[in-house]
């Protein structure tokens, strides 16, 4: 359904990743896994068209969208730091890419209460971001994302700045939330536990390529090399 195809990146001098080529289903999560520094925000902002491609092609359900501006990608996207506005309300915040696109006041209201409902936040709409929580916070970076409908959704690291239950939590609620709407998901982390056990498919990124793709079950029992095994937590 998504398709990465030969995607290459420098800035200036320094390679941030190069040669990648990897297919997701639609309806599938399928997580990034790699260390810090790796690429992975790079890549996915790339995807989102936040920052141009030296190479390659994106192909979305047989269309070349590599060219096309971020907001008729089709594409959400959840950032690793909140990235809320902190002057407008949870609902306002929500709302952003509804009125960016002119939807009608009524039809927003509808949309924006539905997408906080999703994320169980429709009694919060009138805080501000300060008043909530860090893992309210990012469940309404993920209404904003959820509510323009997109084909796909990106997560850079959403649940890394959370505490341990919240993120458990947040953890199981996500994957609800993605598989009730048979969302096709990239989800990036650099923690293995969490791609381990969320993943329908892990991508393991190293030094700006992939390394290794399988379930979960391939990657943690058959890794493909040494860094693979180091980084899946079997150290030599
Ligand atoms: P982390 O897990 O720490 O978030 P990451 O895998 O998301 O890391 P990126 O943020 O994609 O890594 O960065 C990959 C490489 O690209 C790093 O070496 C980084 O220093 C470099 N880089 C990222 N953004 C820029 C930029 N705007 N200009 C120059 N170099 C950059
Ligand atoms: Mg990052």
């Amino acid at each position: 359904y998504l398709r990465l195809e030969g995607l290459a990146k420098r800035f200036g001098t320094t390679r941030v990743f190069e040669g990648i080529d990897a297919e997701i289903a639609r309806g599938e999560f399928v997580t990034l896994l790699g260390p810090s520094g790796c690429g992975k925000s790079t890549l996915l902002r790339a995807l989102a068209g936040l920052t141009p491609l030296d190479r390659g092609r994106l192909v979305v359900d047989g269309r070349d969208i590599t060219a096309l501006p971020p907001q008729r990608r089709g594409i959400g996207m959840v950032f690793q730091h909140y990235a809320l506005f902190p002057n407008l309300r949870v609902e306002d915040n929500v709302a952003f890419g509804l009125r960016m696109q002119r939807v009608p006041r009524e039809e927003r209201q509808r949309r924006v209460e539905e997408a906080l409902r999703l994320v169980e936040l429709a009694d919060q709409a009138r805080k501000y971001p300060h008043q909530l929580s860090g893992g309210q916070r990012q469940r309404v970076a993920l209404a904003r994302a959820l509510v323009v409908e997109p084909h796909i959704l990106l997560m850079d690291e959403p649940l890394s700045a959370l505490d341990a239950r919240i993120r458990r939590h947040l953890r199981d609620q996500l994957r609800d939330i993605q598989q009730s709407l048979g969302l096709t998901t990239l989800f990036v982390t650099h923690d293995q536990e969490e791609a381990l056990l969320m993943s329908d498919r892990i991508l393991l990124m190293h030094e700006g390529r992939i390394l290794q793709q399988g379930d979960a079950e391939a990657l943690y029992t058959r890794p493909a090399n040494r860094h693979a095994a180091g980084f899946m937590g079997h150290y030599n």
